[in-house]
């Protein structure tokens, strides 16, 4: 019988939770390794119905029922297996492909593959321990890895001759070249890794779909990885996930660090929940792999300027997975170091240090807005907040988006705006403005805050609480700013008269009479007027 195509329910799979959809249906309590819940299939009131995350099944022990994520659908829905498989992709938001099935050919082409690119490793293997392979072995000793390590992670190193070529040279030359261990030259085949310390790549069962090697040599680029094949996509694998599964499962989070030694060096350090993506580039898929088992992410990166971007990267690719529970962080290494050389130098508790103290998402997005954006100027708070806006929006739990914006409008109010808050002494005594005048400079204030800040002097002078939130305001924003402006004037108008009352009065009571202050007063007080005519012209 033929197989079905295994990539489209892998890839679903791999972007849906098994307890996600389970839980659409049946309410799930998470006990233990597993969830468990009352079984949709046969009649009970205790749970005996379990979900494994991990393994991707769920198993009655009432009634025996068991299975995955498609027939879970296809038997709690009474669908076929395509239209679960419809209905898992709506769920996924991914497209349904041209349904194919698997000929025999691809099947054996597959096992082909596995074959090839395992016994691959396992020549690598042995040659590490050989004379040609010395130079690779001192250098990941030095990196601190022993043989246990090199032996369960498969290290091993391509000399370099062609070994793969003239090894297998009773395989047919297109599949080697399937697996991209091999090309074909001008002189005939030849291998794509040589001079390298290899760490193969496996998927998430386990097998080995590709390699990554390493130039000891101190050539550019410092690691190579197979191109993309039938079997390995960059894109969508992680490096080191098959053997972090549990660990990201049972500790309820997953750290990711930027490189493949340093995953390693993490995972057998105390951190088992390490994964690196391969090469630099943090992907979409990769953050949906690592979200399938839980939404907590710990990202490790250096503490540099290429660290802070990519942090900043991994923070918009991760924001529309965010839920209210999810827990995403951020940490950095600082002094140009690694999260294998703080292990080795400082040791576990050092680098626990680190990701305890890792700054939670919404702390790191407020912090780099303020670092990169001039928010003392009106422009540059504009940007900030147009771009915290822009990252927001990405958040797809609308309930959740709205939450974190009021977080920042407060913070935005809070520290953006500290002078609201500053006490302020006037040294004249004016009339009390009336209520509804309070009310609308208040939400100028609250709607403009680029208006406040350019008369911060002035409106602190009326002594105003600004802290409490009021409406917002209907005025334009010329129709305000000329609000204030002629507020403004007749407030000082008023101060004038009041000074040269005092000084007439004073010289009523036989004070010294100060002509040239008057006169002062009074130009003034006629620039001041006409001002204020001027600008309620304009208003007509
Ligand atoms: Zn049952």
């Amino acid at each position: 019988m033929a197989k079905y195509d295994n990539s489209f329910t892998d890839e679903l799979r791999q972007r849906l939770s098994l307890v996600d959809v389970i839980s659409r249906r049946v309410p799930l309590t998470k006990k233990g390794q597993n969830y468990w819940g009352c079984c949709p299939f046969h009649n009970e009131k205790t749970p005996s119905f379990s979900v494994n995350e991990d393994k991707g099944f769920y198993h009655c022990f009432g009634c025996g029922e068991h299975g995955d994520i498609i027939s879970f659908v296809m038997k709690s829905e009474n669908i076929d297996f395509l239209e679960a498989l419809k209905e898992l992709a709506d769920m996924a938001g991914i497209k349904m492909p041209e349904y194919k099935q698997k000929t025999q050919q691809q099947i054996e082409a597959e096992e082909n593959y596995i074959k090839i690119t395992d016994n691959a490793a396992k020549i690598y293997q042995d040659l590490l321990y050989t004379d040609s392979g010395k130079h690779a072995l001192e250098y990941i000793k030095n990196r601190g890895f022993n043989d246990e390590m090199i032996k369960k992670y498969r290290i091993g190193y391509a000399p370099k001759n062609n070994i793969i070529s003239s090894k297998f040279n009773n395989i047919k030359h297109d599949k080697l070249v399937a697996t991209g261990l091999v090309r074909i030259g001008e002189y005939g085949p030849y291998d794509f890794f040589r001079d390298k310390l290899m760490f193969p790549i496996f998927n998430a069962h386990g097998q080995i779909v590709a390699f990554s090697g390493r130039s000891l040599d101190g050539s550019e680029p410092k690691y190579i990885n197979t191109t993309d094949t039938e079997l390995f996509h960059k894109r969508q694998t992680i490096f080191g996930f098959n053997f972090a599964r549990d660990a990201i499962h049972r500790n309820n989070r997953s750290i990711i660090v930027e490189g493949q030694i340093d995953a390693i060096q993490m995972q057998c350090h105390g951190f088992p929940e390490t994964v690196a993506p391969l090469g630099t580039a943090l992907t979409e898929d990769h953050i949906a792999i690592l979200c399938k088992s839980n939404r907590n992410i710990v990202f490790c990166f250096d503490g540099d300027n290429a660290g802070q971007k990519a942090a900043i990267r991994a923070c918009t690719l991760v924001l529309p997975f965010l839920r209210e529970t999810s827990d995403v962080r951020f940490a950095f290494v600082t002094g140009g170091k690694d999260p294998d050389e703080i292990l080795k130098n400082s040791g576990e508790s050092a680098m626990k240090k680190i990701i305890d103290n890792a700054t939670p998402l919404i702390d790191f997005l407020w912090e780099s807005v303020n670092k990169n954006y001039l928010v003392n100027t009106p422009g540059g708070r504009t940007q900030a907040e147009k771009y915290l806006k822009d990252c927001t929006s990405k958040i797809t739990d609308k309930i959740f988006q709205n939450e974190i914006n009021e977080e920042y409008n407060k913070r935005k109010f809070n520290q953006w705006h500290k002078w609201k808050k500053q006490e302020y002494k006037p040294d004249i005594e004016l009339p009390d403005i009336d209520i509804m005048t309070v009310n609308l400079i208040k939400s100028i204030v609250q709607t403009y805050p680029e208006i406040a800040e350019k008369y911060a002097d002035f409106l602190m002078s009326l002594n105003i609480s600004f802290d409490e939130d009021v409406k917002k305001t209907e005025l334009s924003i010329k129709d305000a700013e000329k609000f204030i402006i002629s507020f403004k004037l007749q407030r000082y108008i008023t101060k004038l008269e009041n000074d040269k009352k005092q000084l007439l009065f004073g010289a009523l009571n036989g004070k010294e009479y100060d002509k040239e202050l008057i006169k002062d007063i009074d130009s003034k007080l006629s620039e001041c007027s006409s001002k204020l005519e001027l600008l309620l012209d304009i208003n007509k």
